[in-house]
């Protein structure tokens, strides 16, 4: 590590433990509309939450609000998108020092929540956020970058904590922002699949895939077949490898349609397919050649070795050719 990036590094680790700023206070008291817009937007029919007789029954004073509506009273509008218009904080000077480095990207990773009581209707809430922790820098699908988490503690209108929050996100540098592109100043290419993270487990299998072989791990010693490829034989413990060839045949296992988020460089519907090869193991491919409504659980499917783009060649599966006929 370079001692300019210790000193990064340093720079980071400062914010952890720090509060951002003065607290978020919501805009409005917790109230009944909103309950009632939130349940039916959900189609939440605990009527705990809008009937004060069945909330009675259940134990509360009168309606309570759905406690995973806690972060809903302290959102705040389109604002968010406009970072400008906020009033700057540690979170927002933490992540322009990382913007500053070329970590220009976030992306939420991670929201757990707790709740300590119900929250009715008259609460004020507001929060205090705390940045606890900032990992070491780490390689992703998405580009290399830092995991940051912070902590947000609810309190009511006496002070009292009412729940916490933990939310997590990865500031990166994008994968496909970095020299080649930026050098030629060329306009940005036409949005690609995101590239398989490659290491020394799994290099070889790509390799493979390059040459347009679909290939399986083997165990050196007892034989068991496995696949994603790993270091290890799960039956024996043996690290002998060996690997065979596919025949590429192979019967849908499980599938799952996606449509939305549309994420760029892929094409939807997209069929995303948990192949059980003849061969025994099974991969995670996509379907194609093959209308989302024909897809259905067993049905045979073949490899198609595809170059989704001048770089990229993966093993995708089609309604086996014969079963066409
Ligand atoms: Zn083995």
């Amino acid at each position: 590590m370079t001692t300019e990036k210790q000193e990064f590094e340093q720079q980071l680790q400062a914010y952890v433990g720090l509060e951002i700023g003065p607290p978020d206070e919501g805009l409005d008291p917790v109230n009944e509309t909103m309950i009632r817009h939130w349940c039916d937007a959900l189609d939440d029919r605990n009527p705990i939450y809008t009937d004060p007789e069945a909330a009675k029954a259940a134990g509360h004073d009168g309606v309570v609000a759905p406690p995973s509506m806690m972060q809903s009273w302290i959102l705040r509008g389109v604002e968010m998108a406009r970072p400008e218009t906020m009033k700057p904080n540690k979170q927002t000077e933490l992540h322009a020092l990382l913007t500053g480095h070329g970590y220009t990207g976030v992306v939420a990773t991670n929201c757990e929540q707790g709740y300590t009581r119900y929250l009715r209707p008259g609460d004020r809430v507001s929060t205090t956020t705390v940045i606890e922790a900032i990992s070491e820098e780490k390689a992703t699908a998405l580009g290399i970058g830092y995991f940051i988490n912070t902590r947000e503690i609810y309190r009511d209108q006496q002070g009292a904590e009412v729940g916490w929050q933990v939310f997590r996100v990865l500031k990166f540098k994008p994968a496909q922002a970095q020299p080649a592109a930026a050098d030629t100043g060329a306009a940005p290419a036409t949005p690609r699949r995101m590239r398989p993270p490659l290491g020394h487990d799994n290099q070889w299998w790509w390799d493979g895939i390059g040459r347009g072989e679909l290939l399986i791990q083997k165990c050196g010693s007892c034989g068991t077949l496995r696949h994603p490829p790993r270091p290890m034989c799960g039956a024996c413990q043996s690290i002998e490898r060996e690997t065979v060839r596919a025949s590429g045949r192979g019967t849908l296992y499980s599938f799952t349609t996606m449509h939305h988020p549309k994420i760029p460089g892929y094409e939807y519907p997209l069929v995303c397919a948990l192949v059980e090869l003849e061969e025994g193991t099974r991969l995670l491919t996509n379907l194609v050649e093959c209308s989302a409504d024909a897809v259905k659980i067993g049905m045979p499917v073949e490899l198609v070795m595809t170059a989704v783009d001048e770089e990229l060649t993966l093993p995708l599966f089609r309604p086996a050719q014969a079963n066409k006929g």
